[in-house]
């Protein structure tokens, strides 16, 4: 990788269960400053305690800020966890690229080319199931295409796959399988309106706006017992992604690069990202795992390459973890292609 890879930031801030500092690693370069953690948790949850400051790369990094402010009728929060600057980014080399075994590539992975939305639709494989939705946020003013829609879809069933790989177990998938979403926004107004979730840290306001509209249309709540969310919106802004709040959050080219097994530049800095690694990490942290694991590990450095087929994998402590996490109860129960009627 080049020497001037930059540090991905993708925070998050957990609402009402527990809280966990974020942000992706990256591959040594130059330090910067955490960011803040989040705000309280809203009325009827339990606390948020807000996110731990993310450590940025290089030796330098900063720490991040603490959690924020005590939600209400909770505990406060605990943020910081993580904010130690550099504790995962100290790689003085990099690492990206240097990612083990795959998964299988996006164009080997089992996508079901059957399960269209329109005639030919096969039956779901069970009813009131947990289940993963596949969200194309389609901001005001922005393209509605079907062929984007079709893409989130192939990327589903691809990501599906991917976990069985990884896991030997996998996820039902929504039925249908994708949600379109029109946005009631345009794009502008989720990156500047503050979003009641991050208190002024105006760089999560996208995440949090888009969040909270998601799950209002979806009717679900934030770390929902039943629901997990991939969400692709149309457009782009640089860094502005990340997972949790039961959900990955990912950005316009993670949903251009579908098209062509192609790779997203999470960050602006010139430094490809792998289509499913990029969207498997986010949804590590979805999983309940944190920036650990051997450097090329999907939740360290691994999703950062330039080859497609370089899909980043999860270590087999990282494979335990998730498996033995009682948050992960119940939730892969499916083969590869299955579909479920939502609880
Ligand atoms: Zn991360």
């Amino acid at each position: 990788m080049p020497s001037s890879i930059r540090v991905p930031l993708v925070a998050v801030v957990l609402i009402a269960t527990a809280c966990a500092g974020d942000s992706d690693p990256a591959p040594g370069g130059t330090g910067g400053a955490g960011t803040a953690g989040g705000n309280g948790g809203t009325a009827g949850s339990a606390a948020q305690g807000g996110s731990g400051g993310q450590p940025v790369g290089g030796q330098s990094g900063a720490a991040g800020q603490a959690g924020g402010t005590s939600g209400a009728g909770g505990t406060s929060g605990a943020g910081g966890a993580s904010g130690a600057g550099g504790a995962s980014g100290a790689g003085a080399s990099g690492g990206a690229g240097a990612s083990g075994g795959t998964g299988g590539s996006i164009a080997d992975a089992g996508m079901n080319e059957d399960a269209g939305t329109d005639a030919g639709v096969p039956e779901p494989d069970c009813q009131d199931g947990k289940v993963v939705h596949f969200v194309y946020f389609v901001e005001a003013g922005e393209p509605n295409s079907e062929a984007q829609r079709a893409d989130v879809e192939s990327q589903a069933f691809a990501f599906q796959q991917y976990w069985y790989d990884q896991l030997g177990v996998t996820f039902h998938l929504n039925y249908p399988v994708v949600d379109v979403i029109e946005a009631d926004h345009d794009a502008d107004w989720y990156l500047t309106t503050p979003d009641g979730v991050h208190g002024d840290d105006e760089r999560w306001y996208r995440l949090g706006n888009v969040k909270n509209e998601v799950y209002e249309k979806l009717g679900i709540e934030n770390f929902d017992d039943n629901h997990r969310v991939v969400n692709y919106p149309t457009t782009r802004h640089d860094g502005h992604v990340g997972g949790n709040f039961g959900g990955a959050w990912m950005d316009g080219d993670d949903l251009t690069c579908i098209a062509d097994n192609g790779f997203n530049y999470p960050y602006g800095d010139g430094n490809s990202a792998h289509c499913i690694g990029h969207v498997a990490h986010e949804f590590g942290h979805v999983l309940g795992l944190d920036h650990e694991g051997p450097n090329d590990d999907c939740m360290q450095f691994g999703f950062y390459t330039d080859d497609p087929n370089d899909l980043c994998s999860f270590s087999e402590d990282n494979v335990a973890q998730i498996l033995a996490d009682a948050d992960n109860e119940g939730w892969f129960e499916a083969m590869p292609g299955d579909t479920c009627v939502g609880l």
